[in-house]
């Protein structure tokens, strides 16, 4: 049965406001505007990480792919990135494990770690110089009672069998001089230069016959052997399947119960001297609300992101830009006294959210052939990585039972009653 789905015109500045640090000299895929109607296998809607990745997967599994962004690939959510690419999802294991029971978070929170290892191998084995570098984790206590919460968050994940050290106060400053009760220390994450990749990505999806086009996608008509990307041209594309990338710029499709928007704000300092850094480069997390992260660069800055906030309106977010960053670099100095807290570049952007903090990825529900790849939160690129994994194996018929866990029409706890609960639990939403 023919169905339809309007997609709306957030753009990048709707998105992301200030200014962010990244590539912006590196090589730009070529992207060629639409100059008369055709059809294809796989229509890829958005070209930032998310879609490079999905174009990358599709093109190494043969199929034709087109991507299509109506604004420059990569300046959108991506440029905004501090691309910490972590396997500690932004909900612990042991709130998972309320939701969905210990197997099911286990395997979840497994398949994060092996998505971050994928997409270390991904870069490996192409070679893309993108300031990739595996990292450690330090998920660091705020206080007594965080301490004691993360050593049973500890504890649940070494039952799943994954990696990690609890480090009470006396190691924790021994090795790392932070001043805090306790931390989670965890290997196998990493970090990169979001538009780097994003770039590198398209390119080789380029190399391999995909095209990139600029255009803007209105609707899409989904008829069951096609799928048609009306655009707000004269041109129409139409293909077996179409894939959403489309970042927070999201078509209403009907699932408000698992999803909503907020910002967050980040800053990069200036070039720290090395001995001045905390050892090893360890991307910094923490257990507080509303939460600060960090992590340094190829050039020895700090770049420090959080104060989120439930913050919609693009001007109003832009104008909070100011006072954030000052809220951002207090406690970046608390946190780390050594810094040369001067900012260089600070920026925000939109923030999207699912109750359960996990992804939305697979078929959109009555579009037949339209498939969503929505990472989302602090772990939105390693689930960028995950959606191109598991729409490629969608595509050529090899879905597994698990993919339901990432399912759109999931059945998972609504947002606003999750919230409500987490409160009255005396929990902190991070
Ligand atoms: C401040 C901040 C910090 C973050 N830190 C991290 C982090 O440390 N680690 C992490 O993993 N994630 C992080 N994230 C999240 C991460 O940035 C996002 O999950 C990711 O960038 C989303 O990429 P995307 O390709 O899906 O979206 P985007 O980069 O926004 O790309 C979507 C593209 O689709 C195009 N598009 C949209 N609609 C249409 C249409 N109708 N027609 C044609 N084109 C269209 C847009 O022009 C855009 O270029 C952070 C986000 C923010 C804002």
């Amino acid at each position: 049965m023919p169905s339809d789905l309007d997609l709306n015109e957030v753009n990048h500045d709707d998105l992301v406001g200030g200014s962010s640090l990244w590539g912006r000299n590196g090589k730009r895929p070529t992207c060629y505007p639409l100059k008369q109607s055709f059809k294809t296998d796989i229509a890829i809607i958005g070209g930032g990480i998310t879609g490079a990745l999905v174009a990358e997967h599709l093109t190494a599994r043969g199929f034709f792919v087109v991507v299509i962004d109506r604004e420059q690939p990569g300046f959108g959510s991506t440029a905004a990135s501090t691309a910490m690419l972590q396997w500690e999802i932004d909900r612990t294991l042991g709130e998972l494990e309320i939701l969905y029971g210990f197997e099911r978070a286990a395997a979840i929170y497994r398949r994060s770690a092996a998505s971050v290892a994928g997409l270390a191998k991904l870069v490996g084995a192409h070679g893309i110089v993108c300031g990739f570098r595996p990292r450690n984790t330090l998920y660091l206590a705020n206080n007594h009672e965080g301490a004691r919460e993360l050593l049973d968050e500890w504890q649940l994940r070494r039952r799943a069998g994954l990696p990690g050290h609890y480090l009470e106060h006396p190691d924790l400053f021994t090795q790392y001089e932070f001043d805090r009760d306790a931390a989670i220390l965890s290997p196998g994450s990493a970090e990169a230069d979001p538009l780097l990749l994003t770039g590198a990505l398209l390119q080789i999806s380029i190399s391999r016959g995909a095209r990139l086009i600029n255009a803007s996608v209105t609707a899409l008509n989904s008829e069951g052997r096609h799928v048609t990307a009306v655009t707000d041209g004269p041109y129409v594309i139409e293909a077996r399947h179409v894939v959403l990338a489309t970042g927070y710029s999201m078509p209403g499709l009907d699932m408000p119960k698992l999803h909503r928007t907020s910002s967050s704000w980040a800053l990069a300092t200036v070039p720290q001297k090395p001995d001045d850094l905390w050892r090893d480069g360890t991307l910094l997390w923490e257990d507080s609300h509303p939460y600060l992260y960090l992590r340094t660069t190829d050039d020895n800055r700090i770049i420090a992101g959080g104060e989120d906030d439930d913050t919609i309106d693009p001007g109003e977010r832009d104008r909070k830009l100011p006072a954030k960053t000052m809220a951002i670099r207090e406690k970046l100095k608390r946190l780390w006294p050594k810094a040369d807290t001067r900012v260089e570049h600070a920026w925000c952007g939109t923030f999207g959210e699912t109750a359960d903090g996990l992804p939305l990825i697979g078929p959109v529900p009555g579009m037949a052939g339209v498939y969503a790849a929505y990472g989302y939160g602090g772990n939105g690129i390693t689930f960028s990585y995950l959606a191109a994994q598991m729409i490629g194996a969608t595509l050529a018929g090899t879905q597994r039972e698990w993919f339901e866990d990432f399912a759109l029409d999931r059945d998972a706890p609504a947002m606003r009653s999750f919230v409500a609960n987490s409160m009255r639990a005396g929990e902190e939403l991070r």
